[in-house]
């Protein structure tokens, strides 16, 4: 690698978090790893999470009063910023009236006409989580069809459904095997798992075994291995070989939906090549930060459904007036204007990041798709899960920890999206540009370090 670098590499003390320190050994007492979803903890980086007590705009601020630039927003759905007003008051104004009936409400119906509005759906169902919305729709997918495999991509992450949670098996065509322990291998036998943006692997599949494929699942563009763009006419592909095969073609939009553009990853890609999902999914932004989630498509598949149809879903607080409140007001604020900005600032966060890592002699790769970008710090372009896992994750780990040290919280792992939000002004962008050199010889001091 390039040797001469002028700028000595900072080695100033991490910024000191006893308050955090001290919540981590508590929580830790008391539920796995301290946290309640893996990567919270921390241990794609080391240290210690920084426990948030508030936050406003596109600032956190933690237990020991510290403030970080939010380049994580919840991942992904704070597109507006945190406590925007105008969703806290509706908030407000909702949890004052009861927050849970157990009957349908007026706001479940408006946001459901604002989802039909916005995507190709035509009948929408809410459910509480981005995991039970994929569950659900591969239920619907095999009841619709009386067919029971699934084909996913390699890298694509649904939510912790167990026929989902499948690593490839030995070779193209084969079937899964469980990508984790607690999952029975039966459940993982009616699994294809492929590599993404591979047509020759898609079509093996469909040849061998396309007269009993209930569906194709697949991230509307991968944002959970780094953003992996789809390759040009890759969805329209899968769409057209489901079709042909007799299979629904299920996107995942739960991370790209109302965030990857207006219309989301379909508006990029869809609305221009003029194919339509049989079914989709959607979450994180549609909550507004609650926990909402959504699952819609064709009228006749959906019409399968209970009570119309035999497919079983329920849920107590599907559609909850509170949280079905916040995704309305986050998606009729959600405007032009604001994709406008997250292009505006996406593009100069990039271009520093770019040449920051340049500068300080790191290899890095940067792949967006509309709003949403990633930086991979491995060289040459990133098609599938097997380029991802170059990613340098030690170099990443010293890069994370410097910008944290600088006041900016980026994603704790090397295989996630940065996020931004309406609410990312001149000063929160200006702390990421002033914190990226020092980041970037950070990183490049952990590469020469290495064995
Ligand atoms: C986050 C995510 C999910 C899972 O959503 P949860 O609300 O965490 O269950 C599913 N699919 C994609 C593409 C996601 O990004």
């Amino acid at each position: 690698m390039s040797s001469a670098r002028p700028t000595p590499v900072d080695r100033s003390e991490p910024t000191p978090a006893p308050a955090s320190e001290a919540l981590f050994e508590r929580a830790r007492a008391v539920t796995p790893g301290g946290v309640n979803s893996p990567v919270r903890a921390f241990n794609a980086v080391g240290g210690t999470p920084r426990f948030i007590r508030s936050a406003r705009g596109a600032w956190l601020t933690d237990v020991d009063g510290t403030e970080y630039v939010d380049l994580v927003c919840s991942w992904g759905p704070m597109l507006l910023g945190h406590a925007h007003p105008e969703v806290t008051a509706a908030v407000a104004d909702a949890v004052s009236r009861g927050t849970s009936y157990g009957t349908p409400t007026p706001p479940e119906v408006e946001l459901a006409e604002e989802i039909v509005d916005r995507t190709p759906v035509e009948r929408v169902r809410f459910v509480s989580s981005g995991t039970e919305a994929t569950m659900s729709a591969i239920r619907l997918a095999r009841g619709f069809t009386g067919r029971d495999l699934v084909v996913k991509f390699a890298g694509c992450y649904h939510g912790h459904v167990d026929a989902l949670l499948a690593s490839a098996g030995s070779g193209l065509a084969t079937f899964a095997v469980p990508g984790t322990p607690g999952v029975p291998q039966s459940a993982t036998d009616l699994t294809l798992v492929l590599p993404y943006n591979d047509r020759a692997a898609v079509e093996a599949a469909f040849a061998e075994h396309g007269d009993r494929i209930a569906c194709l699942i697949t991230e509307a563009a991968p944002g959970n291995m780094g953003v992996v763009p789809p390759e040009d006419g890759f969805n329209a592909f899968l769409a057209e070989t489901c079709r042909r095969h007799g299979a629904l073609f299920v996107s995942d939009e739960v991370m790209t939906g109302f965030r990857a553009s207006r219309q989301g990853q379909w508006g990029l890609d869809g609305a221009v090549e003029g194919w339509v999902p049989d079914l989709m999914t959607f979450g994180k932004v549609m909550g507004g930060g609650f926990p909402a989630a959504a699952f819609g498509g064709r009228a006749d598949v959906m019409h399968q459904l209970a009570p119309e149809g035999p497919v079983y879903q329920a849920g107590t607080l599907s559609g909850n007036p509170v949280a079905t409140t916040a995704g309305l007001a986050t998606l009729r604020l959600a405007t032009d204007e604001v994709y406008a900005h997250l292009h505006t600032v996406g593009d100069t966060i990039k271009a520093a990041v770019a040449e920051a890592l340049t500068a300080a002699g790191v290899p890095h790769r940067i792949q967006s798709t509309g709003t949403m970008f990633s930086v991979f710090f491995a060289d040459g372009a990133v098609r599938d899960f097997a380029d991802a896992s170059r990613t340098d994750s030690s170099a990443y780990a010293a890069f994370f920890h410097a910008m944290l040290d600088r006041g900016v919280h980026l994603p704790p792992s090397a295989y996630e999206a940065w996020f931004l939000s309406a609410a990312h002004d001149e000063r929160a962008v200006q702390t990421v540009l002033d914190a990226l050199p020092d980041a970037a010889r950070a990183a490049a001091a952990a590469r020469e370090e290495r064995p």
